[in-house]
């Protein structure tokens, strides 16, 4: 069922967008833009002390092996492109300070910053350079990158256009944005879609993080995310870069963390459906991928 809704206008051409596919999703035809209405509570995350910490830590770790692949593999691109190991890099909303760890074992100089107090703590206790603060932090950091990177962050920020603003402050001249978050061309994204129209709508639930404090906002096809970064000059570098978000290894322990969502016997149901589909998968369009950005300075000087 379609609606036109008031409430939710397309941050890229700013018309208002339809509700599609369920009740909190949006969708712009125009810009192929999906958005969604639903509660940020980064503030209340941060005083929930005990149970977050640990459910955090519990998914983040069974996350960890494919993610340092993934990293690995950001970082490869970013030495293409002769950004050598002596350059600075801001890691916004680095959570436990993985992807920090993983651009420090090859020798680049990272700083991160993370709003969340235990994940802050997690990664300060690993000696990790971080600020504990938001993007951008309330003291300004009196340095510029050259590289700004946001894993996984990006489609969680409700003001797309004032982080790229201040991204613009932070970067260097000739400095890369570097942004890792979900595709919306993906496969598990379009085929999540087709079995809410079906009638089960706990896999796309899932992908939007609807049960989270910090669920997903954005969903971005590359070519809608290079429409929004253009508004504030930034162009992308390349094509973009999918990257695998399914793993066999893993795969199990994560789904049996979403107990209270979709229950034992659904987890069965999706984890050999996958196993079913593995091939297919991986020969599909990815559900993440990353793409970099250089900033056109040119039009500064004029
Ligand atoms: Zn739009």
């Amino acid at each position: 069922m379609r609606q036109h809704s008031p409430a939710m206008v397309c941050p890229i051409c700013q018309t208002a967008m339809i509700v599609k596919t369920s009740a909190f999703t949006h969708f712009c035809k125009q810009c192929d833009y999906w958005g969604a209405m639903l509660p940020v509570d980064i503030d209340g995350a941060t005083d929930d002390e005990a149970e977050g910490a640990i459910s955090d830590q519990a998914y983040i770790a069974s996350l960890e092996g494919l993610r340092v692949k993934n990293f690995k593999l950001i970082l490869a691109q970013l030495k293409q492109l002769k950004f050598e190991t002596q350059i600075s890099i801001l890691d916004v909303g680095c959570a436990s300070g993985l992807f920090m760890r993983v651009a420090q074992a090859q020798g680049y100089a990272v700083k991160g910053i993370e709003p969340n107090r235990q994940l802050f703590a997690l990664t300060q206790q690993q000696g990790l350079n971080v600020v504990h603060d938001y993007f951008p932090p309330q003291q300004p950091l009196h340095e510029k990158f050259d590289v700004i990177i946001f894993n996984d962050v990006f489609e969680h920020i409700p003001d797309v256009h004032q982080i790229l603003k201040n991204c613009g402050t932070y970067l260097k001249q000739d400095g890369l944005l570097i942004l890792n978050l979900p595709n919306a061309e993906g496969l598990i994204f379009n085929v999540s879609r087709l079995l809410t129209a079906c009638g089960w709508s706990g896999p796309w639930d899932r992908l939007w993080q609807v049960m989270f404090r910090t669920p997903h906002l954005h969903y971005f096809t590359f070519k809608s995310l290079n429409k929004l970064l253009a508004q504030h000059r930034f162009f992308a570098v390349g094509d973009k870069h999918q990257i695998a978000t399914i793993e066999l290894t893993g795969f199990w322990a994560r789904l049996a963390l979403d107990r209270s969502l979709l229950g034992f016997l659904k987890n069965c149901v999706l984890y050999l459906g996958t196993l079913c589909l593995y091939p297919a998968i991986r020969l599909a369009e990815k559900d993440t991928f990353f793409a970099l950005y250089r900033r056109d300075n040119v039009s500064d000087r004029q």
